[in-house]
């Protein structure tokens, strides 16, 4: 059943992991109060204070002590009466409890139900909701600080809440001339139509295009790459340093490559280190398979180390290695800097010289490569799109407004007002103000239970 069907029910979940050594049951909704009572055979407790009750696990079973919180609506995550009952961590407790509610009449709440209802009710915006499974999950400190920012500073709602009222102008307006066509021209300020539209645009391309940089950085990739017997390897284990025995053979055929993961000072993230076959032009199928292989990876991956000898004369297979990363704007970088920096060196231009062997420049390296991943890094005050639901709505206004621009620019009243809807309506779905509240089901259904 439709999250938005089952509103109005009262609803209840365990909320903790498996194995916590607390395990928290929340129910929300009209019966909580009722459910309370029942459970504890006592009186209501004060909202938001912890109270201890004995819970009656039904017949059969002894009763556990719990701490008993209950917040009375709207002041609630969900804002309806909300309780979480806190019991240790026992699995079949849990379970227990749960049904117990189930046979007083509560539901088992489907994922993200919490969170939903929350949203319904205006204790939090689409946008800060859609941030919360990426902070539950987070991998690394970045992606956890940029849920929590989203989450504080809602820039989403405040870029969009003015956007939303001047489409809501220019709707009412434009549905009014359709019957009307020829007073377009006074009663329809087309020049602010035009404007509203150029405004939104931009907005959602920053949306969109920040979006894209969180993704990219939450799954980035360093490449090393370069002619065999460079140091690659080497460097590879020299940058991480005690880590290297999280270095994994990754599964493949004809040349293997390895990855692990790299901190990146300053950043707070972990970037994928890969180490790759050597890259040079190549007249055997293995060694082209290998060489074929790095270069897909260079497809895939965000930033590119090109790595050479520079205690020697650069050869050619460095240059034909270079010209095939070229495009990349690779991070070019000059190895076995022990043995002397060979005057031809600069001829490929790095921007470090450093020493797999002895540790020289690698600092200076690591630096170099945190840089270049936080020059990609999101704009911590621009507002992020923390789910594919909402890229995909985003993507879909930008597929619309050009046929708005068009509708604008031919003065035709119908198609003006039916453009006009279609964007405001787009842009509404993306804040989370949907009349048909169903379209969030995707949303909130990639949630945890419980949330
Ligand atoms: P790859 O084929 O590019 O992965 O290169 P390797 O890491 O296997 O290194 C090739 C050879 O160069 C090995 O003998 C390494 O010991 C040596 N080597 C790597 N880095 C350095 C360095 O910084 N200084 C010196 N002197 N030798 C190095």
């Amino acid at each position: 059943m439709r999250l938005v069907e089952r509103l109005g029910t009262t609803i209840a979940a365990i909320a903790t992991a498996p194995g916590s050594v607390i395990g928290i049951v929340r129910v929300s909704g009209p019966a909580v109060r009722r459910l309370l009572e029942k459970l504890s055979g006592a009186p209501l407790p004060p909202p938001r204070r912890a109270v201890l009750r004995w819970i009656d696990l039904g017949e059969g079973s002894a009763p556990e002590q719990a701490l008993v919180l209950f917040f009375a609506a709207p002041a609630s995550y969900t804002g309806e009466d909300l309780a979480e009952i806190h019991l240790h961590g026992a699995g079949p407790s849990l379970s227990t409890l749960l049904e117990r509610l189930c046979s007083f009449g509560a539901q088992a709440a489907l994922p993200g139900e919490f969170s939903f209802r929350a949203v319904v009710n205006g204790k939090m915006s689409l946008a800060q909701a859609a941030a919360l499974p990426v902070l539950i999950g987070a991998q690394n400190r970045f992606q956890a600080e940029l849920a929590r920012r989203a989450f504080l500073f809602d820039h989403f709602d405040r870029d969009m809440a003015p956007l939303l009222v001047r489409w809501d102008e220019a709707e009412t307006l434009a549905v009014a001339l359709v019957d009307f066509p020829d007073q377009i021209p006074e009663h329809f300020p087309l020049e602010k139509a035009r404007a509203l539209l150029a405004d939104t645009e931009a907005l959602v391309t920053r949306l969109l295009e920040n979006s894209r940089r969180f993704e990219r950085l939450s799954g980035a990739r360093l490449l090393l790459v370069g002619r065999s017997n460079v140091g690659k390897s080497s460097l590879f284990n020299r940058l991480l340093g005690r880590d290297r025995a999280i270095v994994s053979p990754e599964p493949g055929t004809t040349r293997d490559y390895l990855t692990a993961l790299l901190p990146l000072p300053g950043l707070g993230i972990e970037v994928e280190i890969c180490d790759t076959a050597g890259l040079r032009a190549t007249t055997s199928d293995a060694e082209a398979e290998g060489v074929s292989r790095t270069l897909s990876l260079t497809e895939v991956s965000t930033q590119i180390l090109f790595l050479f000898d520079g205690s020697t004369s650069p050869t050619d297979e460095d240059r034909d290695a270079l010209a095939l990363v070229a495009r990349r704007d690779p991070l070019v970088v000059a190895n076995k800097s022990d043995l002397g920096r060979h005057q031809q060196a600069i001829e490929l231009a790095p921007a470090l010289f450093v020493s797999a062997r002895t540790g020289e420049g690698i600092d200076a390296l690591l630096t170099a490569i945190a840089a270049r991943f936080s020059a990609e890094a999101p704009d911590p005050a621009t507002p992020l799109l923390f789910h594919q639901t909402l890229i995909r709505t985003a993507d879909a206004f930008l597929g619309e407004s050009p046929s708005c621009r068009a509708a604008l620019a031919s003065g035709d009243a119908a198609l003006i007002a039916a453009a006009v809807s279609r964007c405001r309506r787009l842009l509404r779905e993306l804040a989370g103000k949907a009349d048909d509240l169903s379209v969030y089901d995707r949303i909130f259904s990639s949630f945890c239970l419980g949330k």
